[in-house]
C-alpha cells in the first residue's frame, strides 16, 4: 500500500514548511491549497497544503517520525492556485517563512460565530441620496484617451498612470472597474491606509453601490472576517483596502489597482516586510490580469520602469473642467521678518497676508507642518544637553506645557526647569510643533476657528471623519496639520496652503529624503483651488523655506515631476542606489550593544568572505556594518549593514546564502532583513 505525504505551510514561527501523512480516511481528498489542522508539539495548528509525495509504505520521506494530518478545514475551499504561486513569491522573495505567509490568507475569526447586531457604523457607508459623482459623467479628453489605450491590451500589463492632482484618475479607475465587474471579474483596489477616508469610499459606493467590501484596520476582527467572506464568495466584487487586503484570495480576479503608488506606507517594516505596490504587481502577473498604478508623483522606481518600457506610461496634464492648478510660491525664510512683532517668526509676512485675504473671502486655509507637539527639543541653555528619551536616542518632544512625550516609544515624563546635567540652567523648549502653531495661529486669528489634524488630536477613523466633515460643511476656517492632511483630500472652499517649513524632511540621512519632500509638497499643494475654474483667480501655495534652492522645491514650483525625475534619477546614479540597482538591509539588532556590534562584524566577515569566494557575486556591495541612524529605540541597539546589487535576483540569491541558515548568529542578538527596505533610520 502507498502513502501520501503532504508539505505543509504551517501557520507557526518556522522557517520551512514540514511533511505530513495523509491518514487513510483523507487519502485522495487532500489538494494542494486545503487548509489543514495538522499537530505541532502538543498543540494543534493550521497549515496550508502545498504539494504531496507518494511512496511506498515504510518508506517515510523524512527519517523523523512523521505525524499525520488531523483534517481538512472545509470551511475553506483550497486557496486559488494563482494565489497559492504567488504567496509561494512573497515568502521566498521576502526571505520570511511560508506558513506565516499563507496565514495571512485567511479571516481573523471562524465565521460559525454568531454575529451579534453591531452597535458601530456600517463599514460601507449608506448612501445618501446626494452624494457624488452621478453615473453620466462625460469623461474628460484625457481620459478617454487613456482608457482606450489601456483597454488595447489583455492580461497582465502594468500601467502608470500619471496625473496631476484633480486631473480625474479615480474616474477612470471606477470606468475600468465597470468593465471587469461586466467581464464577470472581481477588483481589487489599494490606497494608503490614511486615505481610505468615507469621501474615497463613498464615490466607490456611489457607482457600485453594495457591491463594494472594505478592509482597513479600524475595522474590528467581526467586520474585517464579514468583509473577507463577502468578497471570497463573491457577494461583492470590488474590494477596497489598505496593502493587508492583498492577502484575501480573491477567485477571478480581473483588475488591480494601487492609488498613490508612490505612498511609503505601502512598506510594511514589520514581521513580513513587503512592498504592497510590488507584490500587487506580481499578485496580476499571477493572475494575469492588468495593473493600474496612480500617481500625481509617481515613484522613481516606477518611473523608471516607464523608461524602461516595462511599464505603459499614460499621462493626463490637466484638471478635470478646465480647473486650474495653483500657483507655488517659494519664501525664503532667511531673510528677515518685518518689524511686526505680533507675528512670531516662522510666520512669513507673505504668508500671513494671503491668510487674511483669503479668510477675508470665507475661503479656507490649511497650514501643513511634518512635526507635532509643542518643540521637537528640550535643551539647556547654559551647557547644551538635550533631553532626550531613555529607551531611545532621540530627543523628546514638548506637548503642551510640561509634557515630554517620545514618538518612537511613548515614553511620558514631565518637563523639570532645572537641568539635569548642569542643575544651573533651564531647560527650554526649541523648534516648533503643530500645537504652537495653532495656539499661536489662534491668539493671531481670534475671529477664526481653527483646528488641528495630527497623530494627538485625531486618534481614530470616526474623528478624522469628524473633521473632515466639518471642514466639508465651512465649520472650520483655518487647519493645521500633519501629513494627515497631506492626501486625497478634497474640500471645494480651500484656497490657500502653507507650508510652514518645508525643510523638515530634508537632511534625513536617507537616499530618498529628496524625493519624499518632492511628493510632500506636490500632494500638499494639489489640496489647493481644487474647484477653481480656469480664467478664475488660482489656488495659492505658499512654501517657507531656508534651503529655497534645495532641489525639490525647484520642480515644485513648476510642478515639474518630470524634471525632479530626469535631475533625482542621475543623481542615484552615480552610487548606483535605487531605482538604478537594489539593496537589502540587514538590522541586527539586541539589548547589549557589544553583542550587537559583535554579530554586526561576523555578518560583514561573512559577507565579504561569500562576495570574495564566488565570482557571481563580485558585483555586489557590503556596505558596513555601521550604527543605525538611530542607535537605539525602544532600548534596542541597531546596527545596519547594507547590500547594493545589480539585480534583485543575485542579490536576494546572496543574502539567502548568508542567513539562510541562522545557526550561527549569536545567542541575544537578532538578525533582520529587509528586501527593498524604504525606510533605513
Ligand atoms: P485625482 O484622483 O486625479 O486627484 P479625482 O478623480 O479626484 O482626481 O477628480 C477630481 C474631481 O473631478 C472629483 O471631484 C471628480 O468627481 C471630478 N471629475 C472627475 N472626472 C470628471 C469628469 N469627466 N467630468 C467632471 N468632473 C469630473
Ligand atoms: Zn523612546
Amino acid at each position: 500500500m502507498s502513502e501520501e505525504f503532504w508539505s505543509v505551510a504551517v501557520d507557526a514561527p518556522l522557517p520551512q514548511s514540514l511533511t505530513y501523512r495523509s491518514p487513510e480516511a483523507l487519502l485522495g481528498l487532500l489538494q494542494r491549497g486545503h487548509r489543514v489542522l495538522i499537530p505541532l508539539g502538543r498543540r494543534k495548528a493550521t497549515g496550508v497544503l502545498l504539494s504531496s509525495q507518494t511512496s511506498v509504505a515504510g518508506q517515510a520521506p523524512s527519517k523523523f517520525l512523521v505525524k499525520e494530518i488531523l483534517e481538512i478545514e472545509t470551511e475553506f475551499q483550497p486557496l486559488p492556485e494563482y494565489f497559492l504561486k504567488w504567496l509561494e513569491w512573497v515568502s521566498q522573495y521576502y526571505q520570511h517563512p511560508i506558513g506565516s505567509v499563507t496565514g495571512l490568507a485567511y479571516p481573523p475569526l471562524s465565521r460559525k460565530v454568531k454575529a451579534r447586531a453591531s452597535q458601530r457604523a456600517p463599514v460601507v457607508p449608506l448612501m445618501t441620496p446626494d452624494s457624488q459623482p452621478n453615473h453620466s459623467l462625460k469623461l474628460t479628453d484625457e481620459q478617454t484617451a487613456v482608457l482606450s489605450s489601456i483597454q488595447k491590451h489583455d492580461g497582465f500589463n502594468v500601467h502608470l498612470l500619471f496625473g496631476v492632482t484633480g486631473s480625474g484618475k479615480t474616474e477612470v479607475y471606477l470606468q475600468l472597474l465597470k468593465e471587469t465587474l461586466e467581464k464577470g471579474h472581481l477588483g481589487l483596489v489599494l490606497v494608503p491606509e490614511i486615505s481610505l477616508t468615507p469621501q474615497l469610499i463613498h464615490r466607490f459606493a456611489a457607482r457600485f453601490g453594495d457591491q463594494i467590501a472594505v478592509l482597513h484596520s479600524q475595522l474590528t476582527d467581526r467586520e474585517r472576517t464579514t468583509q473577507w467572506w463577502d468578497i471570497v464568495e463573491g457577494r461583492k466584487k470590488i474590494l477596497i483596502g489598505a496593502r493587508s487586503a492583498l492577502f484575501c484570495p480573491i477567485e477571478n480576479l480581473g483588475l488591480v489597482i494601487v492609488d498613490e503608488e508612490h505612498e511609503s506606507s505601502f512598506k510594511q517594516d514589520e514581521k513580513l516586510k513587503y512592498h504592497g505596490r510590488d507584490c500587487a504587481v506580481m499578485l496580476g502577473k499571477f493572475a494575469n490580469c492588468p495593473v493600474i498604478l496612480g500617481s500625481a508623483t509617481p515613484s522613481l522606481e516606477s518611473w523608471k520602469n516607464t523608461l524602461d518600457h516595462r511599464y505603459q506610461l499614460h499621462k493626463m496634464s490637466q484638471r478635470v473642467e478646465n480647473r486650474s492648478l495653483p500657483t507655488v510660491e517659494i519664501i525664503d525664510m532667511r531673510i528677515k521678518n518685518s518689524a511686526n512683532s505680533e507675528i512670531p517668526n516662522w510666520l512669513s509676512p507673505q504668508l500671513f497676508a494671503a491668510m487674511n485675504e483669503t479668510l477675508g473671502k470665507q475661503q479656507q486655509v490649511a497650514l501643513f507642518l511634518n512635526r507635532r507637539g509643542v518643540a521637537p527639543v528640550v535643551l539647556c541653555p547654559s551647557c547644551g544637553y538635550t533631553h532626550e528619551c531613555p529607551n531611545c536616542d532621540i530627543s523628546l518632544t514638548l506637548h503642551g506645557s510640561t509634557h515630554l512625550v517620545c514618538h518612537y516609544c511613548d515614553y511620558h515624563e514631565d518637563l523639570k526647569l532645572q537641568c539635569p546635567s548642569c542643575k544651573k540652567g533651564e531647560l527650554k523648549p526649541v523648534g516648533l510643533g503643530t500645537e504652537l502653531v495653532q495656539s499661536e495661529i489662534e491668539r493671531l486669528f481670534p475671529n477664526s476657528i481653527v483646528a488641528r489634524a495630527d497623530r494627538d488630536e485625531i486618534q481614530n477613523r470616526v474623528e478624522l471623519e469628524d473633521l473632515i466633515a466639518r471642514m466639508e460643511n465651512g465649520e472650520i476656517d483655518i487647519l493645521i496639520g500633519t501629513q494627515m492632511i497631506a492626501k486625497g483630500l478634497d474640500f471645494p472652499k480651500l484656497n490657500l496652503v502653507g507650508l510652514i517649513l518645508a525643510d523638515v524632511g530634508f537632511n534625513l540621512p536617507d537616499f530618498r529624503a529628496t524625493e519624499r519632500s518632492f511628493q510632500l509638497i506636490t500632494q500638499v499643494s494639489g489640496r489647493a483651488g481644487r474647484h477653481i475654474k480656469k480664467g478664475e483667480e488660482p489656488g495659492k501655495v505658499l512654501v517657507q523655506t531656508y534651503n529655497p534652492d534645495h532641489s525639490s522645491l525647484q520642480f515644485t514650483k513648476t510642478a515639474d515631476f518630470i524634471g525632479f525625475a530626469k535631475h533625482e534619477l542621475a543623481d542615484r546614479a552615480a552610487l548606483n542606489y535605487p531605482p538604478h540597482g537594489r539593496l537589502i538591509s540587514c538590522r541586527i539588532q539586541g539589548l547589549h550593544h557589544e553583542k550587537v556590534q559583535e554579530t554586526a562584524r561576523l555578518l560583514a566577515s561573512r559577507c565579504r568572505y561569500l562576495k570574495g569566494k564566488n565570482p557571481v557575486y563580485a558585483e555586489i556591495e557590503v556596505l558596513g556594518p555601521a550604527p543605525a541612524p538611530l542607535l537605539k529605540i525602544r532600548n534596542q541597539f541597531r546596527y545596519q549593514l547594507l547590500l547594493k546589487g545589480l539585480t534583485s535576483k543575485t542579490l536576494n540569491n546572496f543574502s539567502f546564502q548568508v542567513l539562510g541558515d541562522e545557526s550561527w548568529i549569536p545567542a541575544g542578538t537578532r538578525i533582520l532583513v529587509d528586501v527593498d527596505p524604504i525606510h533605513l533610520l
